[in-house]
């Protein structure tokens, strides 16, 4: 997988930036009713290891704990959205899922997978061809029985 090198980001009002340090070049698309709910339509979320992102403002981050397994994180100021993160233990513990229009550069990026695809709206569809995965399919995907 292609790699990316020091890319920043922040919110809407710059209370909250952060750097990236090694970004994959793929992201993917979850279209779950939470995060339809969370981020307005689809959420496209990078998947940043913990040890590869820097964040600053952190006082202004609020979470809300979303699930038994994770919790999403807003800035006080503006509202924007800042990462979808699991605090259970298993494969992506600690992971942070960020917007990818929080990138000050989102130059080089592909969507590579569309998770709980059953749950998208009739009302668009991405284009291109890429992994979709229904809700069962997502839910073997992230270990869940
Ligand atoms: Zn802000
Ligand atoms: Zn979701």
């Amino acid at each position: 997988m292609e790699m990316l090198k020091d890319r920043t980001g922040a919110c809407l009002c710059g209370g909250v930036t952060f750097r990236i340090s090694e970004l994959a070049a793929e992201y993917g698309s979850c279209h779950c009713k939470m995060c339809q709910r969370w981020a307005g339509s689809a959420f496209l979320g990078l998947t940043v290891p913990d040890e590869t992102i820097t964040i600053e403002g952190g006082e202004n981050v609020k979470h809300y704990q979303s699930s038994d397994w994770a919790e999403r994180a807003w800035c006080d100021t503006c509202g924007s959205n800042l990462w979808y993160r699991v605090t259970a233990e298993g494969p992506y513990a600690s992971v942070y899922h960020v917007p990818i229009g929080l990138l000050d550069d989102e130059s080089g990026l592909q969507m590579s997978r569309e998770i709980y695809y059953d749950a998208k709206p009739d009302a668009f569809t991405f284009s291109g061809e890429r992994e979709r995965l229904d809700t069962a399919q997502t839910l073997a995907l992230f270990g869940v029985k």
